[in-house]
């Protein structure tokens, strides 16, 4: 069963796209296309606030150059849809830029992955020499594919505070997934180097996990499937409190009928 159709070279998807600003359809290929299945299912009955589906790469409208304004046209949400299913039930791809996931802050809450990179982005911007922020704010571009921006966030990180060894434990998977197995090593090493200073709650745990990659006892390949679990770190304070909607059952009136 050939759902969509793949590309030669890194592998590409073609979407179907509809610019919300100026009402224009256009194709184009994306590298990745990330779909959140917590927003898929709270949409399920109304579609309301952000979609389930997620480009991590900028998308210009062609004919008005509006950026990320945009729609999945119906015909590629179904096709993706199927793909989706198709990877639950026959087998996970890995290298499928169709990727569905669960997204949800460390502490388990959760939150649009946009509204949590929004999140994270402000409070970075106040908190510039929060190293841990930093960090914090790299593990969610780095679940959503933002390479280069997570990999900045974590050497700022790591620039303010040497011994943040949860940027280094992430630098480390990074360079792990794209094969890059020495500068994964040598992440690792400098990791067990500087863990006895390191203040961090799952400190022993790196360490261990880190130690089994340099032992040889877990693969290099397989050490970024251990991770994704705490990819996603907590925000440092809450999030600002979302001004509260009444009740939809409550606002509601009946409405006479006019005849
Ligand atoms: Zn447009």
């Amino acid at each position: 069963m050939k759902l969509l159709r793949w590309h030669r070279g890194p592998r590409t998807v073609k979407l179907g796209l509809h610019c919300t600003a100026c009402g224009h359809s256009f194709k184009r290929k994306v590298r990745k296309l990330l779909v959140d299945l917590n927003t898929m299912e709270r949409n399920r009955g109304e579609p309301q606030g952000r979609s389930e589906y997620i480009i991590p790469e900028r998308i210009v409208c062609p004919r008005c150059q509006a950026v990320d304004q945009f729609e999945l046209a119906s015909s590629s949400q179904v096709r993706i849809q199927m793909t989706i299913l198709s990877r639950i039930l026959v087998k996970p791809d890995p290298d499928d830029p169709v990727q569905a996931f669960r997204f949800a802050l460390g502490d388990g809450t959760l939150m649009h992955p946009l509204d949590a990179l929004e999140m994270y982005a402000d409070q970075v911007a106040r908190q510039p020499d929060h190293a841990d922020l930093r960090v914090r704010y790299g593990n969610t571009l780095r679940a959503l594919g933002y390479r280069e921006e997570a990999e900045a966030q974590y050497h700022a990180a790591l620039d303010r505070e040497p011994t943040e060894i949860e940027a280094l434990l992430n630098l480390a998977a990074l360079h792990a997934a794209h094969r890059e197995s020495q500068a994964a090593y040598d992440y690792l090493r400098r990791l067990i180097k500087c863990a006895p200073r390191s203040q961090h709650p799952q400190r022993d745990e790196f360490v261990e996990g880190a130690q089994l990659v340099l032992d040889g006892r877990i693969k290099l390949e397989e050490f970024d499937m251990t991770t994704p679990g705490r990819v996603l770190s907590a925000p440092v304070s809450p999030p600002r409190p979302v001004p509260r909607q009444p009740h939809p059952r409550r606002r509601k009136t009946r409405r006479k009928r006019k005849r």
